[in-house]
């Protein structure tokens, strides 16, 4: 029997499901109001070349503090703005406040670092995108060399040629450009040759079986190479364990972000560390 003939077919729409949509419907309208009433928060995450032994730089990472739900992850909450056209104001925000944030750490003298920031396909969308990250830098006293907008694998491959321009345009102003979670989106290299962008982000789903898979060990190999030959630096997302590590230092990847060293973490406690010198020697 054919599931398209129309026979038995029935909405089924349980409890659970209904549940799910007025819980999308509740946060959407709550998220509506959490930028005005300061709900939203950056967490920043270390990244770290091992073989210089230093922290090279900060992604900044969104949290929401819900009044009554308690700390919302990105995960949840990123696609819901990005639905409902809430991401262009609230990833205008982020990028404001990491900038503002990273521009005081040089100047209070914690050190030079890159802020990384996440960026959705809607604001590379909007045709001002430039001028306000142009505006941004200004008015935060920001150089651009320190700040690296992160955009999806999906992004620079399945865009139109526009989007590639605005990725031009961005890294004319002097900021860097990095592909988020690559490896996952299946990558024509012609394209990828195309792209203006100055370094690629191993995708953790890699990383996680990189000491048990032979296979996930071949394709690491492969994009280790790959981005040595197109001169690209690499960053291995999601490093947990010992073994991982020791596994892409052993092939030549030196930018690491992961548990392994950091987990995202406040103002405050990125300070304290700075201050201990804890990103100095002892975990590394
Ligand atoms: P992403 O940009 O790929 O960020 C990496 C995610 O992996 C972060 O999750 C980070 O906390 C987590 N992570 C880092 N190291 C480890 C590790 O060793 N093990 C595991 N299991 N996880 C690790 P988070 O903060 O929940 O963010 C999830 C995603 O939400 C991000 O993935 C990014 O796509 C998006 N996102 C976060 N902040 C923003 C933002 O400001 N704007 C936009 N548009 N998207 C954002
Ligand atoms: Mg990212
Ligand atoms: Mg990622
Ligand atoms: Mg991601």
């Amino acid at each position: 029997e054919s599931k398209y003939s129309g026979k038995n077919k029935y909405l089924v729409c349980t409890d659970e499901m209904k549940h799910q949509v007025n819980e999308k419907i509740e946060l959407t309208n709550d998220l509506h109001s959490a930028l005005a009433n300061n709900e939203l928060l950056l967490m920043y995450q270390p990244q770290i070349n091992v073989e210089k032994d230093s922290i090279y730089g900060f992604e900044a990472l969104i949290r929401w503090q819900h009044p009554d739900r308690g700390l919302i992850s990105p995960g949840v909450f990123i696609p819901l703005a990005e639905q409902s056209g809430l991401i262009n104001s609230i990833g205008e925000w982020v990028l404001r406040e990491a900038c503002t944030q990273n521009a005081r750490w040089i100047k209070e003298g914690y050190g030079e670092h890159i802020m990384a920031v996440n960026i959705s396909v809607d604001q590379l969308k909007d045709d001002s995108f430039t001028d306000l990250v142009a505006d941004i830098l200004k008015t935060t006293h920001m150089t651009p060399k320190f700040l690296e907008l992160e955009v999806t694998e999906s992004v620079a491959i399945h865009e139109k040629d526009k989007v590639i321009e605005r990725l031009a345009d961005l890294r004319a102003l002097g900021i860097a450009i990095a592909i988020d979670d690559f490896g996952t989106e299946y990558s024509s290299l012609s394209r990828l040759k195309k792209l203006p962008i100055d370094r690629l982000k191993l995708a953790m789903e890699f990383v996680r079986n990189i000491d048990k898979s032979e296979k996930d060990q071949a394709l690491v190999k492969v994009i280790i190479e790959l981005s040595r030959n197109m001169n690209l630096n690499l960053i291995a997302e999601g490093v947990e364990t010992r073994e991982e590590l020791d596994y892409l230092l052993n092939n030549g990847c030196n930018e690491i972000q992961g548990y392994y060293y950091f987990k995202p973490m406040t103002v405050e406690a990125i300070e304290s560390a700075m201050k201990e010198g804890d990103f100095s020697d002892t975990k590394i």
